[in-house]
């Protein structure tokens, strides 16, 4: 999977493809070196609601919300098909007003931990402190409740 594009028809359709690459990071051994998720699109292109199923696919039964205020929530879970501890970290940068204000969040570290899934809600406005290995899913509201979703695998 290098570069994939699919077209929901609704947010469960949304939901339900986040689930599908919540299988393919847990399932396939190659995967283990891109589990930082960088998401991109307008407000209400469907970050959240890819980020619920992706939640969902992870086993994590909690409702899952944009984090706006507080920058980033983490949820404890167990790989699907290993039983290893995993978490997610779900990070939402919409409100950030200068990428030096993650410092304190230690992503690097987060980054490098093959027990994490780290979801980014506004990526673009950390890209500096991307890492290099990651997937990048592009959002687009093609229409009513039509959206045009990209996944690219980098690096
Ligand atoms: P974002 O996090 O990108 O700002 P959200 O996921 O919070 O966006 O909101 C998307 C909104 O669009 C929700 O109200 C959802 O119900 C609606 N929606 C309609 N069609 C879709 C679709 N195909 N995929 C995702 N969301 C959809
Ligand atoms: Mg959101």
């Amino acid at each position: 999977m290098d570069s994939q594009i699919f077209t929901t028809y609704n947010s469960e359709e949304t939901r339900d493809l986040g689930k599908k690459i919540a299988r393919w990071f847990t399932l396939r051994s190659e995967a283990t070196k891109g589990k930082v998720i960088c998401l991109y699109g307008e407000l209400g292109a469907g970050k959240t609601t890819f980020t619920q199923g992706l939640a969902g696919g992870l086993g994590i039964k909690k409702n899952i919300t944009s984090p706006t205020f507080i920058l980033m929530r983490e949820y404890q879970t167990r790989n699907p098909s290993t039983r290893n501890p995993l978490t997610l970290y779900h990070l939402d940068c919409y409100r950030l007003e200068k990428p030096q204000d993650t410092a304190g969040l230690g992503l690097k570290d987060l980054f490098n931990n093959p027990d994490n899934i780290i979801c980014i809600e506004w990526a673009k406005k950390i890209k500096e402190f991307l890492p290099e290995k990651r997937t990048d899913i592009y959002f687009k509201n093609i229409g009513e409740d039509l959206r045009e979703i990209k996944i690219i695998q980098i690096g």
